[in-house]
This record gives structure tokens, C-alpha cells and sequence, in this order.
């Protein structure tokens, strides 16, 4: 018994000794295990950065583990700490507690909230993401203990918030972002590199960006040169997908890596061509007439400018041609502003073509250009150059297949160095000049002289005491009258205007008219020349003289504007005359001035019974085919031909030519100006029907003329 009880118990102890041998060898063994988890779970509690939490329900107490470094060899610390619940944002609130039920409730497995808290309570908020699940449950089952990790995500959020942003902003960018690797090949587009390219991402990534190269420039590999420096920005020509070139600015900034090697290109490109189509428009409307594409002012003056200077270095002259289309603004009110922008263009063309192209050109505005010449021989070589373009107005401006209108320059030149030294003097004396050629009839040119400053002085006096003449009565009429060669007789007259002034005498019509006309008084003197010639035809018939006709000369400017018709049937009346006495004489670029309205208004004359007469025929440019068109009645063939009969064969040519030519046209044909019995001789000769000159009498006053009517007039047969 005691044998087997020693059995038993030796057996006991060494059952007790193996079991605490190897609850030693498991204790021990559990000791090295628990230690290195412990130390894996500190490395990786502060590789992770997470915090681990433990909350008891009940207690409501929260107790946080974390790891941190400690001293100089870096060992970590796991601190287990009681701590207090963080406030927690009030926004966050609700979305925090929904969590945290539906978890409790068995709804969710997991509790993950994304909130904010403020842990030192000091007002920064800080972002934590949360996990957990519950550990531990009351004997009901119900959650007595959380337990999970939390972690700042502070950063990450405002780094994502950034990345949303930036990705916004380069979707929203009307500049065309491009990212592109070492090699140029793209990687990444922006949405608006697909507006301005045509070529969407999918057709751009992995492509070389030489996609874009403008052909035939090669730009595209100095492109590429200028991308290996790190910054470049300029302007270059791009091709888009559907071939259209574009001038695009690019900039373009390298992306270093952390070792300096440029492994990313960003380019940003916009489309400037509309932009540097619109700057160029711009610096061309500043420089340039918009509508008829010459120079403007501001361009000729800087090209006068430039010729003076080189005049004077090589020592050269520089002429000014100041040119003014004579009566334009009756072209305009008489057939619109359209159609004077038509001749404006027209006549453009044709100055230019006058002078050549080496030449500029300019519109200064209105009805006024401006020919600058360089490289003159001898000065006169801008009066020739003035001759050639009066001459190539010559033929009618076409406006289009239709239409076609003749009109005139005046021209005034100034010259460098002889009449001034700055551009502004020489334009100045160019319209001097201008205005000298205007005065003496227009379609011609006058060199500027200094006393052209007195005239033109002598002119604004003379225009503003132009302006009372009728009330002051200072006009009256002189007349001269007509011989019939085939009736040998005085078979009427015609008046002609003069104007005596206290303080300036006489002055002669050639003067003051063109005056008259530029400020529209000719209205009121031609009306009162009408009725004036029409009461003095009253008063020869009441005298005894029946059957005289009667000249009067009527202006451009009278058959453009107002209604001369009704005018002449109104002074008819009045006077009591026969319209068949009446002549109006016109001259031909008062006529062709605007032959469409001429020809309608010499209609309503013709139709009222009054002759209508052209003018100093031979001077102007009229054609046979529109005197054709028009209703007249009578041809007066100027004395500069007249002048020189029986000594220029030339003129003689003329003149016999005219003659036959107004009688096929059934017109009466009447020669002015003559002075000599030869040249009335020749007339006579070759079947010209009138004459009138010093030869038969010089212009009278009303009652000479009378008693000139009155007697027989000898002429040699
Ligand atoms: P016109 O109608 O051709 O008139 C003829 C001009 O020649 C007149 O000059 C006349 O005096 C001049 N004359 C006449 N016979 C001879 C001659 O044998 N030899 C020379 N050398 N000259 C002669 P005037 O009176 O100085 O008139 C000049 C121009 O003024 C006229 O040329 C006409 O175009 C214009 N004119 C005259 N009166 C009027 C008028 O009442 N209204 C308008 N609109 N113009 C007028
Ligand atoms: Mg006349
Ligand atoms: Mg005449």
C-alpha cells in the first residue's frame, strides 16, 4: 500500500514536474513570443502612423496607444494612455453618431467614420479617419467595449483637395495643357488642348508632340531644341489635326525629379492668331485708308518725313502733289454717299496708276489725296507728273459695268527744299496751291508760290463780302451779243456777269464764281442773273426789238442742287419772256459733273421751250455719244481755237471738225472769242452759224447794247 501509494506520488511529482517543466518551457516560450509581437506591433504601429484606440461604453472612457520615438537610438515607445474624448466638429456630428448605431446595432460590422476633432481643444481642426469594431459584450450580448485604429488624414485630405482642384483648373483652362514625357510623347491633355488642336486625348497620348510641327518650316525640331531647356516660352506656328496653321504662344517649363533630370515637360499652349490677325488689322487701320487701302495721314507723314531726310543727305528734291477732285461733294449729295465711295476708290486706283508705284499715295480724307515724289531730276518733273494725272482722268471712272463718271482733279504742288524744310509746311503749301488751281478754273495744277498765302487771304475776304452781294447790288450784267453768218445780223446776246466792289473795283467773273460756287451763293446769284437777263429781254422787246435770244450761263452747281426747271418757269412768268428766247449755257464738266442728272434737269429745260447751249466746247472730255443723250440745242466752240485759226492748222482742224460734227448733230454751232476778220472768214468758210468776239463787239452795258441792237451791223461779207 505504501509502495503503491510512493508509486503514486513519485508518479504525481513527476507528472507536476513535467507539467511545470513545461509550463516553465510554455511560459517561457510564450514570454519570447509575447515580447517580439509586442515589438512587431510597436513597428508597425508607428510605421502605419495609426493610433490604437479602446473605448469602454459604459465608462464612457477612451484609452489611445500610440508609438513614438524616444531619445537619440530611435527606440520606440508604446504609450498607453487614458485620454479624454476629443471634441468632434459639430458638422460632423450627426454623420459620426449614425455610424456609431448602425455598428452598434449590429447593422454594420465595422465602425469607420471620416470627422473632424480638435484634441487640444485650441480651435485646429484636424481630420481623422476611425475604424473599430466591439471586443467585448455584456452577458446580454449587448457592446461594452470598441476597440480600432485612428489616423490624421489631415494632409491627405488637403492634398487631395488640391489634386480636385488642380485637375478642375486645368480642365476649366482655355489654354491647351499638354504633360509630356522625356521622350516629347504626350501623357497627358487638357480638354482645351482638344479645342485648340482638333486632336482629342486618346488620338494625343503616346504621340511625339512634332504632331503639332507647322509644315515646312522645320520649326518643329527647333521646338525641341528649345524644350531641353528647362523654361521656354515664344511664339510658333502649329499645325492642327484638320491642317489649319496656327500661331499658337507657348510655354513651356521642364518638371525636374529629385536628382535635377528633367523627366516631364508641361506645355502650355494658346491660340494667338485671331489675336495677332486683330493687332495687325489694327496697326493697318492706323496706317492705312480703310476705304481705299492707301496710306493715311499719319503713314504719309512719316514717309514724307523719311524722303526729306534723304533729300537732304543725297541732296535731291521731294515734291508734294496735293490733289482735291473738283465738285465731289455734289457727286455724293447727288448720287449717295455709296456711290461717292465708289468714285473715291475708283479715282484711288487711278492716281496711283498716274504716278506709278514707286510713288506714295495717300487719302488724306474726304476727296483729298496726296502724291509724295521722290527722286526728282528738276522740280519740274512734278508738274509733269500733275499734267499725267489730270490727263488719266481724262477717260470716265468705271464704278461697275454700268456705270461710269468723269470727274477732275485739282492739283497744288510744294516742293522741298525750295518751299519748306518739315512735312506739315510742305502740306500746307500743297493745298495753298490746290486751292490757286481750284480758283483758276480746276482740272488743272499750280506750283506753290508765296504770294498764293496773299491770294488766299484776298480769297476769304473776297468769300465773306461775296455773301451780301445781291442785297448790296453789287452784281450787275453786261452782255455781248451773237452774229448770225448766215443772217448777217446781231441775232441776240449774251450776259455776263460782273462784280464792282468799293473796296476791291472790279472783279472779274473767273474769280469770283468759282467762289461763289464753293459756298453755295452761286444758288442765289444764278437766280438773280436769270431774272435780271430775262427783265432786260422784257425791256428790249417793250423798246422794239423782237425775236432777240439771250445766253445766260448757268452754273454745275445750279443743275446739281435745287430745281433750276421750275426756277426758269417761275422767273418766265414773271418777266413775261418767251421761254424760246432763253438759252442756258453750260459748260461740259458742269455737264458731265453728273451726266445722269444733267441730262434729266436739260429735259424739264428743253420741255419748258429754253435752248440749252454747251459751253467752251472742245476744253472738256465730252464724247459724242453722251452729247448724243443730251437735249441740246446749241455747241459753242471755245476761243482757244477760235484764237488761233488761220496760224495753227491744228486748231483748224478742230474747229472745222466740231462744226460738221454739232450740224450732224442738228445743233447750232457758234464760235466764241473771235477777234480778227480772218478767223471769221474761216468760220464762214467752213459753215459755222454764229460768231461772237471784240471782232463784232466787245461785252456792253444794258442800254449800249440796246442801241448797238438797234443799228445795222457792217461786217465784212
Ligand atoms: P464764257 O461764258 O465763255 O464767256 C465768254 C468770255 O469770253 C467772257 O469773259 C467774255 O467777256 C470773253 N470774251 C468775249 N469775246 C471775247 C474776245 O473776242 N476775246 C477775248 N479774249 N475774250 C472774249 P468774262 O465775262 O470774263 O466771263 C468769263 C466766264 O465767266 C464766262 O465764260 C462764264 O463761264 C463765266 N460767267 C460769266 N457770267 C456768268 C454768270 O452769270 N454765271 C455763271 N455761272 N458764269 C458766268
Ligand atoms: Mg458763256
Ligand atoms: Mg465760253
Amino acid at each position: 500500500m505504501t509502495a503503491a501509494l510512493m508509486a503514486f506520488a513519485g508518479g504525481l511529482l513527476i507528472a507536476v514536474l513535467v507539467l511545470l517543466w513545461r509550463w516553465r518551457a510554455s511560459h517561457l516560450h510564450q514570454h519570447d513570443a509575447l515580447q517580439a509581437r509586442e515589438e512587431h506591433l510597436t513597428v508597425a504601429l508607428w510605421g502605419s502612423g495609426e493610433q490604437f484606440w479602446d473605448f469602454d461604453l459604459d465608462r464612457r472612457e477612451l484609452h489611445l496607444l500610440q508609438a513614438t520615438e524616444s531619445g537619440a537610438d530611435l527606440g520606440l515607445v508604446v504609450a498607453s494612455q487614458r485620454a479624454t474624448l476629443p471634441l468632434v466638429h459639430p458638422h460632423d456630428r450627426a454623420s459620426l453618431r449614425r455610424r456609431l448605431r448602425a455598428h452598434l446595432r449590429g447593422d454594420e460590422p465595422l465602425f469607420t467614420s471620416e470627422h473632424r476633432v480638435d484634441p487640444e481643444g485650441d480651435g485646429n481642426w484636424i481630420w481623422m479617419r476611425v475604424h473599430g469594431r466591439t471586443v467585448q459584450r455584456d452577458e446580454r450580448g449587448r457592446p461594452r467595449r470598441l476597440a480600432g485604429t485612428a489616423r490624421d488624414t489631415t494632409a491627405n485630405r488637403h492634398a487631395d483637395a488640391e489634386r480636385r482642384i488642380a485637375s478642375e483648373v486645368l480642365r476649366s483652362m482655355s489654354e491647351a495643357v499638354a504633360v509630356l514625357d522625356r521622350e516629347l510623347h504626350f501623357v497627358a491633355v487638357n480638354p482645351a488642348f482638344t479645342q485648340i488642336t482638333g486632336y482629342s486625348d486618346v488620338e494625343a497620348l503616346g504621340r511625339p508632340f512634332t504632331m503639332l510641327d507647322s509644315e515646312g518650316e522645320g520649326r518643329g525640331s527647333a521646338l525641341r531644341q528649345d524644350m531641353n531647356r528647362q523654361h521656354w516660352q515664344g511664339n510658333v506656328w502649329m499645325t492642327r489635326r484638320d491642317g489649319e496653321e496656327i500661331l499658337c504662344h507657348v510655354k513651356h517649363n521642364g518638371i525636374p525629379d529629385a536628382g535635377g533630370e528633367v523627366n516631364f515637360h508641361v506645355v502650355v499652349l494658346s491660340d494667338i492668331t485671331e489675336q495677332k490677325r486683330a493687332e495687325q488689322e489694327l496697326r493697318y487701320l492706323a496706317n492705312y485708308d480703310a476705304l481705299t487701302s492707301l496710306p493715311n495721314r499719319s503713314l504719309l507723314s512719316e514717309r514724307l518725313a523719311r524722303a526729306i531726310v534723304r533729300a537732304r543727305r543725297e541732296g535731291g528734291h521731294v515734291a508734294v502733289l496735293f490733289l482735291d477732285l473738283d465738285r465731289f461733294k455734289d457727286v455724293n449729295d447727288s448720287l449717295g454717299h455709296a456711290t461717292g465711295d465708289r468714285v473715291l476708290r475708283a479715282a484711288a486706283e487711278r492716281v496711283q496708276h498716274a504716278v506709278g508705284p514707286q510713288h506714295t499715295v495717300a487719302r488724306l480724307g474726304g476727296d483729298e489725296f496726296t502724291v509724295v515724289l521722290e527722286g526728282l531730276g528738276v522740280p519740274a518733273e512734278a508738274e509733269d507728273v500733275a499734267r499725267r494725272v489730270i490727263e488719266a482722268f481724262a477717260l470716265p471712272l468705271s464704278l461697275d459695268e454700268h456705270h461710269e463718271i468723269t470727274v477732275s482733279p485739282s492739283i497744288g504742288i510744294s516742293l522741298f527744299p525750295d518751299h519748306a524744310q518739315v512735312p506739315t509746311e510742305l502740306l500746307k503749301h500743297a493745298d495753298t496751291a490746290m486751292y490757286q488751281a481750284k480758283a483758276a478754273g480746276r482740272r488743272t495744277w499750280q506750283v506753290y508760290s508765296a504770294s498764293m498765302d496773299e491770294t488766299i487771304r484776298r480769297r476769304a475776304t473776297l468769300a465773306g463780302l461775296l455773301r451780301r452781294v445781291v442785297e448790296r447790288e453789287e452784281l450787275s450784267l453786261v452782255y455781248q451779243p451773237r452774229y448770225s453768218l448766215h443772217e448777217d445780223r446781231v441775232v441776240g446776246a449774251e450776259a455776263l456777269l460782273r462784280w464792282r466792289n468799293p473796296e476791291f473795283g472790279s472783279i472779274p467773273p473767273d474769280d469770283f464764281i468759282p467762289l461763289a460756287e464753293d459756298t453755295g451763293l452761286i444758288m442765289e446769284i444764278g437766280e438773280w442773273v436769270l431774272k435780271e437777263a430775262c427783265t432786260t429781254l422784257r425791256q428790249w422787246s417793250e423798246a422794239g426789238l423782237d425775236g432777240l435770244r439771250m445766253s445766260v450761263n448757268v452754273s454745275a452747281i445750279q443743275l446739281l442742287r435745287g430745281d433750276l426747271a421750275a426756277t426758269l418757269a417761275r422767273i418766265l412768268a414773271e418777266t413775261g419772256v418767251a421761254s424760246g428766247q432763253l438759252e442756258l449755257e453750260l459748260t461740259e464738266s458742269a455737264i458731265m459733273a453728273n451726266v445722269g442728272r444733267s441730262a434729266s434737269v436739260l429735259h424739264a429745260c428743253r420741255v419748258l421751250g429754253v435752248g440749252v447751249a454747251v459751253d467752251d466746247f472742245g476744253t472738256g472730255y465730252s464724247s459724242l455719244a453722251y452729247l448724243k443723250r443730251l437735249p441740246l440745242t446749241t455747241l459753242k466752240i471755245d476761243q482757244e481755237f477760235v484764237g488761233d485759226l488761220t496760224r495753227d492748222p491744228d486748231d483748224e482742224a478742230i474747229t472745222s471738225t466740231v462744226i460738221a460734227m454739232g450740224h450732224s448733230l442738228q445743233l447750232t454751232v457758234v464760235a466764241e472769242g473771235v477777234e480778227t476778220a480772218g478767223q471769221l472768214e474761216f468760220l464762214r468758210d467752213h459753215g459755222c452759224d454764229e460768231v461772237q468776239g471784240h471782232y463784232i463787239a466787245a461785252a456792253m452795258e444794258r442800254e449800249e447794247c440796246l442801241a448797238f441792237l438797234a443799228r445795222p451791223v457792217a461786217v465784212p461779207a
